[in-house]
């Protein structure tokens, strides 16, 4: 008898009682996520389902964060590109890797409780447009949700990483992937995907928490075919989408319109909300004909999470025709303006414009410019609409715009204080030319973007190189969201900084390119605290308390796109194994240096090539220039001039055409290269090898240097 009551108690204590009532590693529930915001934890991927990423913790001031000191660290078998932000629930934090690998620490010591790696194809990283990047896991009574660059959903037990179910939640035929953290809303897990470079089209998803089985589904832009998908959009898309959409290439492509990252929930209102991204391809002429407003490419989306019904979107850039994703940060906050509490969403999409919009309607309340745009000058209130600049769609030939592709603001996420009523947000002016790609047609597997890269090669004067170089930079801007104004802001020496964490201890805590985790004055943007982390940041900070301490953890290591070198950009770096970082008040844990790997550059003074290498300059910049930087120099992939594999015909052959290094995500690029086309690039940075000097400076993304034919 007793032994049976016990059994009961065990049973109970264990979560598997009749009350529902989550308990043990893990037991998040809608009760406990509704209050995350106010709470000493991390819950969800934006702290709470405000996703304001501000912490009441206030342990750490503005008076003492000059005695935070490193608790404990981690160091991964990854160098490639950190984004996640770590989540701490009951005392295990749990955080994600590039190639998509969850690790569970315990967080006041560091100990490893378990680790999972879904085992992802290297070659897969081909499909990848920025790098094998995962922004974090989501965490729903007893189970971690985590999404694959695969295109798999996984839900793996809490306490030990047991899978328990996956899905794929993606066509495997077509280059999909999934690089942004799940949500859970209703024990509805909620992931979207990437791929709109390439050409698919994009949706989100809900799954069964306890299942994996697929509960709705809502597609961002109309099915090709002019068939209903059976699935949430069927309505909205049959009233009021396929109309804005013309003939052109998507038809092909799928669209684009990939929902990789945003999300946040009002469960007052009861309402999701998502961001889309851009259109396959992205330039609106070769997409759609030049006609219509292509929805809901580039829009905030507001559904009912119980059957993802549409409620109401806004359309940050219609007719989207430059990479302009609203796939950014959104943020829910409840703000005074005119003397109203108004119920707001906030957004600083990649255009450059910050929005406020009524949540319950999507009305617009107002829409500033928070950096240097030059695309347009301004919001028309009465429509919505950006008003754009002349020949800002390229049309009349190559326009230099600012933003270029990266945004005005990427994926690092910004953070709010309500105390100093600002958002902060982490900015780029990354100025680009676009051109556009005439003879395009859509090859599949390839970049889709019908905008000429290797027209992008220009300018390649050195007076107006210098100009363009001068204008790039990153920023910290602190922005005042009532006002639409900066209240202050950082300037950064490199752009591609990192996300935002904000605190009630007065502090707003951001990494940069050069390598430092740094603490500010929320209300001024006084630089308080600095740690050099030894290598480049890129994810957001988050916070959290244990036994009376409070914590700040970030994962270290830099990737995902954005790390070109050229004029204004960051240096080459070596790459580098990502790490974890755990601050406390005087923490005297030490992390050791980095061991640069020492790759000696390959003796090239008797290699040739019979290649044409003003063939390969141009293969070159089409084909490769986005992983591996415009004249070979590298970007978040490998330097090429400096590679072994320069030095014989057979050897560049193996992996460029036969996919030697297909396991480490260099795959073969047999269908879109002959054996003579790889030789051709070869033989292109070959030259530019010998020739560092001679190699004109250009700064924007698509940089490239002779005369292109
Ligand atoms: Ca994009």
């Amino acid at each position: 008898m007793k032994v049976m009551k016990l059994a009961l108690a065990l049973a109970l204590a264990a979560g598997i009682g009749s009350c529902g009532k989550p308990s043990g590693p893990g037991a998040v529930d809608a009760e406990r996520l509704a209050a995350a915001d106010q709470n000493a934890e991390w819950l969800s991927y934006g702290k709470g389902y405000s996703e304001q990423r501000y912490s009441p913790l206030e342990q750490v001031t503005t008076a003492n964060v000059g005695q935070l000191g490193l608790a404990w660290y981690a160091q991964f078998d990854t160098d490639r590109g950190q984004e996640a932000t770590p989540l701490m629930v009951d005392g295990v934090l749990y955080t994600t890797t590039a190639w998509s690998k969850v690790f569970a620490f315990d967080a006041a010591t560091g100990k490893l409780k378990w680790s999972y790696d879904p085992q992802v194809a290297g070659a897969k990283g081909f499909d990848a447009c920025c790098d094998v990047v995962n922004r974090g896991v989501a965490v729903w009574k007893g189970r971690v949700f985590v999404g694959t660059i695969d295109g798999r959903l996984i839900g793996l037990d809490a306490k030990d990483g047991k899978v328990l179910w996956q899905t794929q939640t993606t066509d495997k035929s077509r280059p999909y992937t999934i690089t942004g953290a799940p949500r859970v809303v209703k024990d509805k897990v909620l992931i979207g995907n990437g791929g709109a470079e390439y050409g698919v089209r994009g949706y989100l998803s809900a799954y069964d928490a306890g299942t994996g089985k697929l509960l709705w589904r809502f597609f961002t832009t109309p099915n090709p075919t002019g068939a209903a998908d059976n699935a949430a959009s069927d309505k909205v898309m049959r009233e009021r989408g396929a109309s804005t959409w013309g003939d052109g290439e998507w038809k092909k492509t799928g669209g684009g319109g990939t929902v990789w990252d945003s999300m946040a929930y009002d469960p007052t209102l009861d309402l999701l909300f998502f961001g889309v991204g851009n259109g396959t391809p992205w330039n609106h002429q070769r997409r759609s004909g030049g006609v219509g407003d292509n929805l809901f490419l580039s829009s905030i989306v507001a559904v009912k999470p119980d059957t993802g019904e549409y409620v109401w979107h806004y359309q940050t850039t219609p007719a989207e025709s430059w990479d302009y994703t609203a796939t950014q940060h959104i943020m829910l906050a409840d703000l005074n303006i005119a003397g109203q509490t108004r119920k707001v969403v906030m957004q600083a999409p990649k255009n450059g414009f910050f929005y406020v919009l009524d949540r319950a309607t999507g009305k617009l309340i107002s829409a500033k410019p928070y950096t240097n745009i030059s695309w347009a000058t301004s919001v028309d209130p009465a429509t919505g609409r950006p008003v754009e600049t002349p020949n800002a769609r390229y049309g009349a030939g190559p326009a230099l715009a600012v933003p270029g592709p990266l945004g005005a603001h990427n994926w690092q996420p910004m953070a709010f204080n309500a105390k100093t009523g600002l958002v902060y947000i982490p900015t780029n002016v990354t100025p680009f030319a676009y051109t556009d790609d005439r003879g395009f047609s859509y090859k599949p597997g390839a970049w889709n973007v019908g905008v000429d890269f290797l027209a992008n090669a220009l300018p390649t004067d050195a007076a107006t190189q210098k100009a363009v170089a001068s204008m790039i930079k990153g920023q910290l801007v602190a922005w005042d969201p009532v006002q639409q104004k900066a209240v202050w802001t950082v300037d950064h020496p490199y752009f591609w900084n990192a996300g935002v964490l904000s605190t009630a201890g007065g502090l707003v805590f951001q990494g940069n390119a050069q390598g430092e985790l740094a603490a500010y004055d929320a209300a001024k943007g006084a630089k308080l605290w600095t740690y050099k982390a030894g290598n480049g940041v890129i994810a957001a900070p988050m916070t959290y308390q244990l036994n009376n301490e409070q914590y700040v953890a970030v994962m270290v290591g830099v990737g995902g796109g954005g790390q070109i070198s050229a004029p204004g950009f960051m240096p080459n770096r070596p790459r580098l194994p990502g790490r974890l970082l755990v601050f406390k008040l005087g923490g005297k844990a030490t992390a050791p240096e980095f061991k640069v790997p020492v790759r000696p550059a390959a003796d090239l003074t008797n290699v040739n090539s019979t290649g044409d290498v003003q063939r390969g300059f141009a293969l070159f910049h089409q084909n490769c220039q986005v992983c591996h930087g415009p004249n070979a120099e590298g970007s978040w992939l490998p330097n090429l001039k400096a590679s072994p594999m320069l030095t014989t015909p057979e050897d560049w052959r193996s992996v460029v055409i036969e996919g030697a290094l297909a396991p480490r995500g260099m795959a073969s690029f047999a269908r879109f290269m002959t054996p003579q086309d790889a030789e051709d690039v070869r033989a292109f940075v070959i030259s530019v090898a010998k020739a560092p000097a001679a190699a004109p400076e250009a700064p924007t993304g698509a940089r490239a240097a002779p005369a292109a034919k």
